[in-house]
């Protein structure tokens, strides 16, 4: 069952995803060559306590940190360290919050200082190809209309969509039903209604969609080395068409 929220659950998320958004526009600020991974968990934790929030990664499934924080050919997950950020990197903050039961998650990739043409493409594809998702997340369409509008504007471009790891529901808990692919037939799976809400995030890559984990048993980086790029929003399905909690 993929549950729906009422008209006051989708009052509480829009609060969440605006702690987060906010947050977020405060780390892109940060993310320059000297800093560490660390540093901007760091200052991420700080930012949504003062919120009067909780990390909603933290601790989950024993996720060790507050952000996932990945560089250049990290995918997901990557857990905050001594990696120190260069110009010329790109670097994908995930963050997700919880306020007062309530939560909302969302990712962006920062090119840090002068990036190659590769990596600006990759961001600005990524980007888009969200955005492609969420103007399917409307009233009669089926989860996989969403699914299918991120591969196909992605692979058109060339690149290609991480199968491994897809979006989500979000609201009462980090992880609801259902999972949504970032590939695959449309028409397919549940019909979208109002109510429900969706953690919408392609993973893409430069090059081929394989990827492997590392030694600490959460990052998942690219198995040629390629670049990889992430953007998530929170996106509540209304009559009125998707709204996204994370802006
Ligand atoms: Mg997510």
């Amino acid at each position: 069952m993929i549950p729906l929220k009422s008209q006051k659950d989708l009052e509480m998320l829009k609060h969440s995803g605006e702690i987060l958004a906010s947050v977020m526009s405060r780390l892109v600020k940060i993310v320059q060559p000297g800093i560490t991974t660390l540093d901007i968990d760091r200052i991420s934790e700080e930012l949504i306590l003062k919120n009067k929030a909780v990390a909603a990664f933290k601790g989950y499934r024993g996720f060790p940190a507050t952000a996932c924080v990945c560089v250049n050919e990290e995918i997901v997950h990557g857990i905050p360290g001594s990696r120190v950020i260069s110009e010329g990197d790109i670097v994908s903050i995930d963050l997700g919050v919880n306020y007062q039961g309530y939560f909302s998650d969302m990712a962006v990739t920062l090119p840090v200082g002068k990036v190659d043409q590769i990596k600006n493409k990759l961001i600005e594809v990524t980007r888009k190809s969200l955005a492609a998702g969420i103007k399917q997340a409307v009233v009669g369409n089926y989860l996989t209309d969403i699914s299918h509008s991120i591969q196909s504007f992605v692979e058109a471009e060339g690149f290609s969509v991480v199968r491994q790891f897809v979006g989500h529901g979000i609201g009462l808990a980090l992880h609801e039903e259902p999972e949504i692919p970032n590939f695959g037939k449309p028409h397919l799976g549940p019909l979208l209604k109002s109510g429900m809400v969706l953690a919408i995030e392609p993973m893409i890559n430069v090059g081929s969609w394989e990827c492997f984990i590392l030694e600490n048993g959460w990052t998942a980086v690219t198995k040629d080395g390629k670049p990889s790029a992430h953007f998530e929003h929170t996106v509540a399905i209304t009559d009125k068409g998707p709204i996204i909690l994370t802006q």
